[in-house]
């Protein structure tokens, strides 16, 4: 237990210094349409620690919650991402990407939620019609007015939201349905044995029929497979995200790509 303990205290202390040495990165994963090629990407940071090396975000954004790290780490994501969306601006090939930022449940609590994110689009002079937010379940089911208050409130400038991991949490559908949402996306946890598993695949089913019926866009997660992909076209679904296409890149690395799709 001590040694637990241990861990977690370090780890607290490294991702504390991470915060002061600037010791994050942003990977780009592209979100591509089976109509129009690459219609986005999903913003995704990543810690370069010099001691552990690249940290993944399932590892520390747990922690950087509970002790409210996320909430730099956070301003820094969303800076860094707008950032990139006006220097997209500039560049015809990349001009029409949108770019979608996960928000944690701590963060979107915050009482200064919106106004920080409108500061930030106006200082970087990002387009808001070009930044996604991407909620999980567990940010939906805190205050509903207050979810819905902010929401609507970002949902005016141009701001689009999705519903991450759907399907997994515990939000109800009639709740759901006074949301300003633009998507769903399929969690991976279903796409990864949607050929295998007949529960998978009904849930994958019903989640695209919602999503349908409700004027919401559907995308799949965790694409890996040209038969998953060819399974969730037959379902309906027609946007996805996985290996299949590409990992999460650096930026270079996802520009030079983008450009060769
Ligand atoms: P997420 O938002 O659901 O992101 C999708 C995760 O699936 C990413 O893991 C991505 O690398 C991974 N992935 C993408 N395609 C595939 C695939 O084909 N197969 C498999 N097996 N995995 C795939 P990553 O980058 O490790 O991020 C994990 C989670 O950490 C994210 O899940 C998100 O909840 C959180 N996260 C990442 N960046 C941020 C951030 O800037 N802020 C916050 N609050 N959370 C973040
Ligand atoms: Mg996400
Ligand atoms: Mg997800």
């Amino acid at each position: 237990m001590q040694a637990v303990v241990d861990a977690r205290v370090n780890l607290e202390a490294a991702l504390n210094e991470a915060i002061q040495n600037q010791q994050f990165e942003l990977y780009y994963q592209a979100q591509v349409s089976d109509r129009d090629g690459i219609v986005g990407v999903e913003a995704l940071v990543r810690w370069f620690d010099p001691k552990r090396g690249m940290v993944s975000p399932a590892e520390f954004i747990p922690l950087a919650e509970e002790t409210g790290l996320i909430l730099p780490i956070g301003s820094w994501v969303l800076e860094t991402a707008c950032q990139q969306l006006a220097a997209w601006a500039d560049q015809p090939a990349m001009a029409h990407l949108s770019i979608a930022v996960n928000v944690s449940a701590r963060q979107f609590r915050e009482n200064n939620f919106v106004s920080q994110t409108l500061a930030t689009l106006e200082r970087t002079r990002a387009n808001p019609q070009r930044l996604k937010l991407e909620l999980t379940e567990s940010v939906l089911i805190a205050d509903a007015e207050d979810v819905i208050v902010k929401m609507n409130a970002l949902k005016a400038i141009g701001i689009g939201f999705a519903i991450d991991d759907f399907g997994t949490g515990y939000s109800s559908l009639s709740y759901i349905k006074r949301l300003p949402l633009d998507r769903l996306k399929i969690d991976q946890s279903f796409v990864r044995n949607i050929l295998m598993d007949a529960n998978d695949a009904a849930i994958s089913r019903a989640v695209i029929a919602m999503a349908t019926s409700m004027g919401l866009g559907v995308m799949a997660e965790g694409v890996e497979t040209e038969a998953q992909r060819d399974f969730l076209a037959s379902l309906g679904c027609h946007t996805y995200q996985g290996y299949l296409f590409s990992k999460p890149l650096p930026i270079q690395e996802f520009e030079a790509f983008a450009t060769r799709f």
